[in-house]
């Protein structure tokens, strides 16, 4: 059997944040990723102030911002029976932008020393060593792997997770399309961030550079299902269909699309109370991003919290086993920090994204009202959230 020291399940933002962080501290990590190669599915994200600090930890902020450009504020558009109203509102007290995902997966993934990543490498399953108690990973190839630690950034239908015995992802009833259109002779959008609603779906617009734009479209009770998910043609014509009452200007956008940046998902989330009683530590096995604390795209703050947590992980981790060496036990405190440290942050994040989800995805005026109050109280600065800090490595 082979023997490693910290093994990372995922290779997306989250498995890769944290192998860097770890190493920017000087310690060792393996990613274990299935897929063949770096995945980039998902076309761009926005990333705000608190993932700007976390990148900066990271060291890779310089470079991440010479292919984006700032956006300064948000513009939302509802539009109700024939009715338009506008509002708008700054981004964040810092520094928004909106990078593309193959950009930053890259950057992050060529800061790693080189034979860091094993790709095709889908683990099955895991569970402890009955005489050691670390952790044992079966890879589906049928190898098995001694770790001394193990982080499941794995996703939404993560191993690892499971191992923790925490409950499936659950799923919402919109389906998201997500793509790029590149504008040869510039676009000529603002720099913000556009969101619309209509009865029929909630799109948003958030430009990369003066060339390209990246666009989403949340469409409710969507029927198509998962197989259809990987043809582009039938995503496009659903997202035309669904952005009927928009403007041609939307319509351009989405028929011009890169069609092989389209991608359609399910979206899924964790209950911010699984988030605030959930255990996320066994041994020395541990989760981080969406396999810790999946949450609907209504703030944006997915990718952003999981950069966060690769900057606090490996804080954490260096700090006791600098300090005290690399025991179980220790590893074990450096884990619980970490969850301590991470809980009430993404307990936040995800309740503020959970309601302002059931805001957009409610059909009842009543009941939209309703959250709507409870996000004006529980959240009266909506932005709060961009402030955060996670702190240095
Ligand atoms: C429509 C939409 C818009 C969004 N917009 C934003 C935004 O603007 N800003 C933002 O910050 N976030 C946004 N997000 C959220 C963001 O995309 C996610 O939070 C982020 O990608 C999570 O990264 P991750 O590494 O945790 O998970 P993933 O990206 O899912 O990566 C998991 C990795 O693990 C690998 N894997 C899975 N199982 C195994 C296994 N058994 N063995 C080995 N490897 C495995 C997968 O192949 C994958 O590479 C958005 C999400 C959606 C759906």
């Amino acid at each position: 059997m082979e023997e490693m020291g910290i093994v990372i399940v995922g290779g997306g933002i989250a498995g890769l944040a944290t192998s860097l962080a770890l190493h920017r501290k000087g310690i060792k990590s393996v990613v274990l990723e299935r897929a063949e190669s770096l995945r980039s599915d998902g076309a761009a994200l926005g990333v705000q102030t608190n993932g700007w600090k976390a990148l900066e930890q990271l060291g890779v902020a310089h470079i991440l911002r010479l292919s984006s450009l700032p956006f300064y504020q948000i513009r939302s558009v509802l539009v109700e029976n024939g009715k338009r109203y506008e509002s708008a509102a700054p981004v964040s007290y810092g520094e928004a932008r909106c990078i593309k995902r193959n950009d930053l997966v890259k950057v992050l993934a060529d800061a790693l020393p080189q034979g860091t990543i094993r790709f095709g490498c889908r683990v099955a399953s895991v569970k402890l060593d009955e005489t050691t108690s670390f952790p044992i990973i079966r890879v589906q190839d049928g190898t098995n792997i001694k770790a001394k630690v193990l982080i499941g950034c794995d996703g939404a239908n993560s191993v690892v997770a499971e191992f923790l015995r925490l409950n499936r992802t659950k799923v919402c009833a919109s389906r998201a399309v997500r793509g790029l259109t590149s504008y040869p002779n510039g676009h000529g959008f603002r720099h913000e961030f556009v969101r619309i609603k209509t009865d029929d779906v909630l799109c948003g617009r958030l430009p990369i550079t003066a060339h390209s734009v990246f666009w989403f479209a949340l469409v409710p009770n969507c029927s198509a299902d998962s197989k259809n998910f990987k043809d582009q043609e039938a995503v496009q014509k659903l997202t035309l269909r669904s952005i009927k009452e928009l403007s041609e200007e939307w319509k351009e956008m989405v028929k011009k699309c890169d069609k092989s940046s389209l991608y359609m998902s399910s979206l899924r989330y964790r209950t911010p109370w699984e988030i605030l009683f959930g255990k996320f530590r066994t041994g020395t096995v541990t989760v981080a991003g969406d396999a810790m604390h999946m949450m609907g795209p209504f703030l944006g703050q997915g990718g952003s919290s999981a950069l966060e947590d690769a900057v606090v992980m490996a804080r954490c981790l260096a700090e006791k086993i600098e300090k005290c060496g690399d025991s179980r036990k220790r590893i074990e405190e450096g884990i619980d920090e970490y969850v301590r440290e991470r809980r009430m942050r993404l307990f936040s994040l995800s309740t503020q994204t959970y309601l302002t989800g059931l805001c957009i995805e409610s059909s009842s005026r009543v009941v939209k009202l309703m959250f709507m109050v409870f996000v004006m109280v529980l959240f009266f600065d909506p932005i709060h959230h961009t402030r955060y800090d996670c702190g240095r490595l």
